[in-house]
């Protein structure tokens, strides 16, 4: 089997999802925004295809000198391929090599008929689901104070979620951050959810070393189960430090660039009691699984960050502990259980007892909506 084509089509659709200056969602008024759909197809017929914002020049100059004549099946070498033309290509993000590699994993699946998670090493048939929140606002009833923080949690318990991750309050919102107000937040939804309700929170990412120890001492308190990058998490040694001092588990690296290599260091170093990475981070699920290995070989917790399909196949495939699934981002004013227009159903659909299920369908199972994409192209 060989790669004849690799091609993207854009499309557009409704949204009320807006981002902000430093690139955070919040809820906000509908309007249209666009979605790629790549595709890598094969001269038998079989085809790949994975969901991410992929500009034509990359097609061109980077993915089909790349990729058009090869076996699509030899996914460690084309990852290798395109992890070493990054040096020169300075715009090949890992994103965009993670959304490569999701459609020849995709590829894989569709050729042998099988669900990617069971091509990774299947482990587990669902995952428990955490309910992950945008970060705080200035909207009226939406997550604008600790009481709004407290009566969204108090919805996705009864929404069937089991576990609930709060974003708090950052730029640009004039008077954020404020770990003080972070901590009322968090005492908040502790009081609305009750004792046993396992709780985390994402806040700013640039605090000093002494407000997130504060913070980290009072969701101690609080019984919460991680603290997720407080600090820039290019200072492994502020990592190191607010690890040994705290007695709640630290968890990362998030956003640090460097993929296994990354987690490598921070693991040496002792930088986090959890390790943290996602398919969009470290470019694709080939790489989360190096680390998925790496982080059981050092006996190290990890967990897996962001939802999409990528990244729950990788946790199907996990057979240490990757506790939780992220779903979201949430928020009151947006309806996250809708369909995405261009799919038929949701990929991360919640049952009544807080888990997600792993697709059965062949490859990433996404089941899209081909009308929908050709109706709306741009
Ligand atoms: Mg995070």
């Amino acid at each position: 089997m060989r790669i004849t084509d690799v091609s993207t089509q854009r499309f557009s659709y409704k949204t009320t999802v807006v981002r902000d200056s430093e690139g955070h969602t919040h809820a906000g008024d509908e309007h249209d925004a666009v979605q790629t759909m790549v595709t890598i197809a094969t001269g038998e017929g079989v085809v790949g295809r994975a969901f991410g914002g992929t500009p034509e020049a990359l097609v061109e100059n980077v993915f089909k000198p790349a990729l058009v004549g090869e076996d699509p099946l030899m996914r460690e070498k084309l990852w290798q391929r395109l992890r070493h033309w990054q040096r020169a290509h300075r715009d090949l993000t890992d994103r965009e090599v993670g959304v490569i590699d999701m459609a020849l994993w995709d590829l894989a699946g569709n050729a042998s008929g099988q669900p990617v998670y069971k091509l990774l090493g299947g482990y587990r048939d669902k995952v428990l689901a955490y309910a992950s929140t945008m970060c705080g606002d200035e909207i009226p009833g939406g997550l604008s104070s600790p009481e709004d923080y407290a009566r969204f949690a108090e919805w996705c318990m009864q929404r069937g979620y089991k576990a609930f991750k709060l974003h708090t309050w950052m730029p640009p919102i004039a008077w954020a951050p404020d770990p003080k107000m972070d901590v009322k937040a968090c005492a908040a939804v502790r009081e609305a959810v009750g004792p046993d309700i396992p709780l985390m929170l994402d806040a700013y990412h640039f605090y000093s070393r002494e407000q997130a120890y504060y913070i980290g001492r009072e969701l101690e308190k609080l019984n919460y189960c991680w603290f997720e990058e407080p600090m820039d998490e290019h200072s492994i040694s502020s990592y190191a430090w607010l690890s040994q001092q705290l007695d709640i588990p630290v968890i990362g690296p998030e956003t640090a660039e460097g993929k296994m290599y990354t987690r490598a260091e921070w693991i040496a170093r002792d930088a986090a009691d959890i390790s943290l990475a996602g398919v969009g981070d470290v470019g694709g699920i080939t790489p989360l699984m190096k680390i998925v290995h790496l982080a059981e070989s050092f006996g190290v917790a990890m967990e897996v960050h962001g939802g999409g399909a990528g990244n729950l196949h990788a946790l199907g495939a996990m057979g240490i502990p990757g506790e939780f699934y992220e779903r979201g981002l949430l928020h009151p004013f947006i309806d996250y259980d809708a369909v995405e227009p261009w799919l038929n159903a949701k990929i991360d659909d919640l049952d009544a007892d807080g888990f997600v299920h792993l697709p059965q369908g062949s490859g990433l199972g996404h089941g899209i909506n081909f009308d929908c994409i050709q109706a709306n192209l741009v």
